[in-house]
């Protein structure tokens, strides 16, 4: 039997908290349990915020926590072509679309149908769903307002999407959601919406890009934070799209600051470097950071 394939796929766009130390540590300890391998992946799709210094910070942080990893790091920005070539297998199938609603031609939209009394349906994470107007213009008007350069995403049309995938949609969840789902897990795809799946500027988005390299990387075992619980399901959906491999998943506990919410880079939370330089050793973060 192969090997099982664990990653810890971290965004260089801020410094690694103990929320991350925790992934890592999990991610190790069940590729150590399985005799399996723990890969690293350098999330840095996006371009606009992924900074070469975080990336150095983060890999230092883990070489002090005692964190290791087999074989090379893959550094997304090194492989634009595989989702390049993932978007076209899509566009192919005429699942993508290109939509021009800037921020806030959405927002004037959803206010004007909110104000005559229509509930906008949210995704999972809270984020109005795109109204998804442009997706009915022909293809005409489509290429003139590419040609004038028009700003503008690449969407999945999630409809077309969800009726190609069937209605048969789980994933083996191993660990458990925010409602205590475990097992065996149904999906809804139609609750994200027609997520965007690149930009213009952007090659791909976290969920395109993400499902591309796990399978590339072969990638049997996914663990992490239970924040991306409900992404599995758009996950699930694309790689019955692109014909991938479905790995298995386990979703852990956050951890969480003194106020009760997740630690975020962006909110500036007590970082790995913080506490290593308030004088903590690697075996005070790991029983800071807990198990799962
Ligand atoms: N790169 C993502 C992050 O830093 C995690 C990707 C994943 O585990 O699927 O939040």
């Amino acid at each position: 039997m192969s090997a099982r394939i664990f990653r810890f796929a971290p965004s260089p766009n801020g410094y690694l908290h103990l929320g991350h130390a925790l992934s890592a540590l999990i991610n190790r300890r069940l590729a150590d349990e399985a005799d399996g391998l723990l890969l690293l992946r350098i999330d840095d799709i996006d371009l606009d915020r992924a900074r070469p210094e975080f990336e150095r910070a983060i890999i230092e942080d883990l070489g002090w926590l005692g964190i290791r990893f087999d074989g090379g790091i893959r550094r997304q920005s090194d492989h634009l072509d595989d989702y390049t070539a993932a978007l076209e297998a899509l566009s192919g199938e005429a699942l993508v679309y290109p939509a021009f609603m800037s921020r806030g031609d959405i927002r004037r939209h959803i206010a004007d149908a909110e104000a005559s009394g229509r509930q906008w349906p949210r995704d999972p994470d809270g984020a109005p769903l795109y109204p998804g107007i442009d997706k009915h213009l022909d293809e005409v008007e489509r290429r003139r307002r590419i040609d004038a350069g028009a700003p503008f995403a690449w969407r999945l049309d999630i409809d077309k999407a969800a009726q190609l995938a069937g209605t048969a949609l789980c994933w083996r969840e191993d660990g458990s959601g925010p409602n205590g789902e475990s097992g065996r897990v149904s999906v809804d795809p139609k609750r994200w919406g027609d997520v965007v799946l690149a930009r213009r500027d952007a090659p791909a988005s976290y969920h395109l890009s993400v499902v591309v390299d796990d399978a590339i990387q072969n990638v049997t075992d996914i663990v992490r934070g239970r924040d991306l619980f409900y992404s599995t399901g758009l996950h699930r959906l694309l790689q019955e799209l692109l014909g991938l491999p479905v790995p298995h998943y386990h979703h852990h506990r956050l951890v969480l600051g003194d106020d009760g919410r997740k630690l975020s880079k962006s909110r500036q939370d007590t970082g790995i470097a913080a506490l290593r330089a308030a004088g903590m050793t690697p075996a005070d973060v790991i029983r800071l950071a807990g198990t799962d």
